[in-house]
């Protein structure tokens, strides 16, 4: 039976399985199905108009019931430094998203939006201005991948999940984002390259290990005390770093997956030998890996970034003492297109709603 959350007015959200009892219930030969599923997530035909494998008849039978949801690209902005691209993604109800584009010498990577807006309230971004609008449905998110590699003439090899929208809190979409865009008969994207990016909601954590996911994780740390996270990062106040740390160790236990934590450095308020301590006591002897992020001094978080001698000591602090650390490389610094939860001057603030 079609799942209840994703009726026959949303096909595109719909897996094999599901298409095939929608064909038989229409009256129509179960292998449809394939080829309606193929027609999506491998061609990228987004209308069903254009799927000309079906006769006339049943396209217009298919459109009574289901006209793919109109997504398209209402923006691209190209860095001057490197070959990054943000994009703004127009959703069919008018709700933009941001999808950045990032090429490296041997993948192409693709970070998506997997809400409009977050209720999440992290102080250093701008997703939380105008607070949080609706969850994304899975095909908008499988959307984003299509339009940027029709776009691009290209293949994306990797996900992040670290767009718009905190994903656990759309778990349920996110999950079947990951199957859909996962399944052999159509993308058939490595579950290995792909990673979500979560400020830790610690349940849902533990239930993407139950799940059985597979995924990679990566937690927004940004600050090793309590206190001083909480106040950046009012989800903290419901989880603490330790809780979320228990959650990690139960995660790698469940999947082998090592485990990331993003620490963006900012001078003078994170990155003394106090905080580097406190790092290595959280960390050292998890299997993980610590990504330092430069800050980008904003407006409206008025802190220094620091310099590029400070990072590699800290660096070089974490290695030295049993943390695998590194630096992220900094893309398409010239559009804000740099990853990671830590976006200040999105959509919002150019106006774009
Ligand atoms: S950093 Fe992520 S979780 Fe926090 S408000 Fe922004 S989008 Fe939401």
């Amino acid at each position: 039976m079609v799942n209840n959350m994703y009726d026959i007015k949303t096909l595109e959200n719909l897996n094999e399985n599901e298409l095939k009892d929608f064909f038989e219930s229409i009256g129509e030969k179960q292998f449809r199905a394939k080829q309606y599923f193929q027609s999506i997530h491998k061609n990228k035909i987004l209308n069903v108009n254009d799927m000309t494998n079906f006769s006339m008849d049943l396209r217009d039978k298919l459109d009574a019931y289901n006209r793919i949801k109109n997504c398209s690209i209402a923006t691209r902005i190209d860095s001057k430094l490197d070959n990054t691209k943000k994009y703004l993604i127009e959703m069919e109800d008018g709700n933009i998203v941001e999808t950045v584009f990032m090429e490296y010498k041997t993948h192409t990577t693709i970070c998506l939006s997997t809400q409009v807006g977050c209720r999440m309230g992290c102080k250093f971004c701008a997703s939380t201005k105008k607070s949080f609008v609706r969850n994304l449905e899975p095909y908008e998110m499988c959307a984003q991948i299509y339009l940027v590699e029709k776009d691009l003439n290209t293949r994306i090899s990797n996900i992040v999940l670290m767009g718009i929208g905190e994903p656990l809190d759309n778990y349920d979409n996110v999950v079947r984002f990951i199957n859909l865009i996962t399944d052999k008969n159509g993308q058939d994207m490595s579950i290995r390259n792909i990673t979500l990016s979560t400020c830790g909601i610690v349940d849902k954590i533990k239930k993407l290990a139950d799940d059985n996911i597979g995924i990679n994780i990566t937690i927004s740390l940004h600050n090793p005390f309590d206190n001083e996270r909480n106040l950046l990062m009012p989800i903290g106040n419901k989880y603490s770093i330790d809780e979320i740390l228990k959650a990690c160790d139960y995660y790698f236990q469940k999947t082998k997956r090592r485990i990331g934590f993003e620490y963006t450095v900012i001078e003078n308020v994170n990155d003394s030998k106090e905080y580097m301590d406190r790092l290595v006591k959280l960390l050292k002897d998890r299997n993980c890996l610590l990504n330092l992020i430069t800050l980008n001094p904003i407006d409206e978080f008025n802190q220094k970034s620091p310099s590029k001698g400070k990072m590699m000591s800290f660096m070089k602090y974490m290695n030295d003492n049993n943390v695998n650390t590194t630096i992220r490389r900094k893309q398409g610094v010239d559009i804000d297109g740099a990853c990671g939860q830590l976006r200040i001057n999105n959509m919002f603030d150019r106006g774009v709603r």
